[in-house]
């Protein structure tokens, strides 16, 4: 398994309009750059991954390196970087581009074995024209062929062509091109865009749920209260089975709902000894696992939380911080309002706390 995947993020840009550099702007739950980074891992295709880039960044069992000017620069970095460490194939790819699929991947690697160049490319729909020498001429679109990365190359070839090459290229197969190398090219993925301006952030959107979820803890002396997995110095803590983590119920609740499985009581039945005593953010996990595994990333969250005290600008950041942690997603994406009941009731004497919550989330394949 001599492969490896060089991930080129180094680029400006320019097109993007964004103080946040393209690579490293949030897309669906993480930054654009770690799709690619999370499926080459996933893929177990690779002996080495790397990364070229200029923002100072450490990743596990990623080597980084330094990028060029160009695109072509940064390419040769990462060549350059992989001399004498025995790769027979390397993979290339931009980081703009974060919906490539493992099968791709494989596809790629299986026509690697009797080729030295393998490209991935798509038709258009669009009629498409060329300007030469000061004409306009008609092209055949189904002869156009749009090239996208990843593309696979046997390391030594690419490598001379690369060392050799004068002028900056777009992409690897311009190489191969130029110096009439044979390419083979296979049929790339429409979802597989480059994300390039703002607007190619929302492409592919699929399918979009809601969750709503509400809980209610009675407020019991001499036991510690957990909201949203943070523990608050109050006078009382929340009655439970569990920690009577309130908040987090309600956001399991919530995401139950949006997954249409049910609700918190079927996942974790009250009568089971197991789950005696058991931390809410221990019942959050497997859900948010779940999430990650089936491809839905969260759009946002907002929480209601009931009760005359504690005060909840006081501890917000604090649990919007413990929130983001829990259910890996951005501190932005989660707002959190504090709501009194006027000291009516058993909430407003302060033996209860209860929380509602709506959660969004979406799925992509
Ligand atoms: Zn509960």
């Amino acid at each position: 398994m001599n492969n490896c995947f060089i991930l080129l993020a180094a680029g400006k840009g320019k097109r993007f309009n964004s103080k946040e550099k393209k690579q490293f702007i949030y897309y669906r739950n993480k930054p654009l750059f770690m799709h690619s980074v999370e499926k080459a891992k996933k893929s177990k295709l690779f002996k080495k991954i790397l990364l070229v880039t200029n923002n100072q960044i450490k990743i596990p069992n990623v080597d980084v390196i330094r990028g060029g000017k160009e695109r072509s620069d940064s390419s040769f970095k990462g060549l350059k970087y992989l001399l004498n460490k025995k790769i027979k194939n390397v993979f290339i790819h931009d980081a703009a581009r974060p919906n490539f699929s493992i099968n791709l991947l494989k596809k790629l690697k299986k026509n690697l074995k009797n080729n030295k160049a393998v490209v991935p490319y798509i038709n258009t729909n669009n009629s498409t024209k060329y300007k030469y020498k000061n004409k306009i001429i008609n092209l055949k679109r189904e002869r156009v062929y749009l090239t996208q990365t990843p593309q696979c190359f046997d390391f030594k070839t690419l490598y001379n062509l690369a060392k050799n090459s004068k002028n900056s290229v777009t992409d690897e197969s311009s190489l191969f091109l130029k110096n009439n190398k044979k390419i083979k090219f296979i049929k790339g993925e429409e979802e597989n865009i480059k994300i390039t301006k703002k607007i190619d952030l929302y492409k592919n959107e699929i399918k979009t749920f809601y969750g709503i979820g509400f809980d209610i803890h009675k407020l019991v002396k001499n036991k510690n209260l957990y909201l949203a997995g943070v523990k608050i110095p109050f006078h009382s803590g929340l009655e439970g089975h569990s920690d009577g983590d309130v908040i987090l119920h309600c956001i399991i609740d919530a995401l139950l709902g949006a997954l249409r499985k049910k609700d918190i009581g079927s996942l974790y039945p009250s009568n089971k000894s197991k789950f005696k005593n058991i931390r809410s953010p221990k019942m959050l996990r497997p859900l948010i696992n779940n999430l990650k595994n089936n491809n839905y990333y969260i759009n946002n969250l907002d929480i209601n939380l009931i009760c005359e005290r504690p005060k909840v600008s006081k501890y917000r950041d604090k649990i919007i911080n413990s929130l983001s942690k829990l259910m890996n997603i951005n501190k932005n994406i989660i707002n959190l309002k504090g709501k009194t009941v006027e000291k009516l009731g058993l909430i407003g004497k302060e033996n209860a706390i209860a929380c509602e919550a709506i959660i969004s989330i979406s799925k992509y394949e």
